[in-house]
């Protein structure tokens, strides 16, 4: 039986993410420059043992988005679901606090590059967190497109600076780092299989610097293909089995999770760093 994956709650729901890889199940095995995987973490987070901790980049980041390109019954609805990011009382009541201020700076930001004829708008009109599903190297997959435009994959981030350059092991800018280039592979990839056109893949990016900046950024198909070759045969099916129990995750001794589970059963003799 197939998972049900219209709303927001099949679509994120347990089921579906077992049933399911994705690129954000990637990251979390694979890791990327920026993210470091570890596999314990990942299958205790499909498992609901481990809930990431909420951050206001996150919130942000949906707010932004739902300001962007949602109804406004979404917009509603998002307001209602995060009453954290409002002022409860006094002169401000209503307000957005001070944390979530650079939300209003990033939205206006965005409607006067469209005041001023730029098409940073027009970048995000087409289909809205568009479900699409398909299958690589024999497993399935499932990814939700911020936008589905006529001719272009959209995906809208909230980033600190659009010219910041990462360092691990080599220097990364902020797709790389953060394995935009993965999820925009995989978008791409799912279209083609159901539509059969390989779209260009598109970041409109906001910056959280005051004042804001404003970024569209094309991610070259070379970038997109090089991704997509990390996405092997052989650490798919790793995946498929950490996630079926058949194989027991690593851990990576570095993650909030491998902190909080560890067990001491021996000293560890102090390396030289
Ligand atoms: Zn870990």
């Amino acid at each position: 039986m197939t998972t049900p994956l219209e709303t927001s709650e099949q679509y994120y729901g347990r089921q579906a993410n077992f049933e399911y890889m994705s690129a954000s199940q990637l990251k979390a095995f694979i890791g990327t420059p920026g993210i470091r995987a570890c596999e314990e973490r990942a299958v205790a987070e499909l498992n609901g043992q481990y809930v990431r901790p909420a951050s206001n980049a996150l919130t942000i980041g949906s707010y932004v988005d739902v300001m962007l390109t949602g109804t406004e019954d979404e917009q509603h609805a998002f307001r209602e679901s995060h009453p954290e990011m409002f002022s409860s009382r006094g002169a401000t009541k209503g307000q957005l606090k001070a944390e979530y201020r650079s939300v209003n700076d990033m939205v206006a930001r965005a409607f006067e590059d469209e005041a001023n004829g730029g098409i940073f708008m027009r970048a995000l009109r087409g289909e809205k967190q568009k479900v699409v599903t398909g299958e690589i190297h024999g497993h399935k997959f499932k990814g939700r497109i911020d936008v589905l435009g006529d001719g272009f994959i959209t995906d809208l981030k909230t980033v600190e600076n659009v010219n910041k350059r990462y360092y691990n092991e080599g220097w990364w800018d902020f797709i790389s780092w953060w394995g935009y280039d993965l999820q925009g592979a995989i978008y791409q990839e799912l279209v083609w299989q159901m539509t059969g056109r390989r779209l260009p893949f598109y970041i409109n990016a906001l910056s959280k610097q005051t004042p804001c900046d404003i970024d569209l950024i094309q991610v070259p198909q070379d970038r997109l293909d090089e991704a997509m070759a990390r996405v092997t045969p052989s650490a798919l099916d790793r995946i498929a089995a950490l996630k079926s129990g058949e194989l027991k995750p690593t851990r990576c001794e570095h993650c909030d999770w491998c902190r909080m589970t560890k067990v001491i059963r021996q000293p560890r003799i102090l390396e030289v760093v």
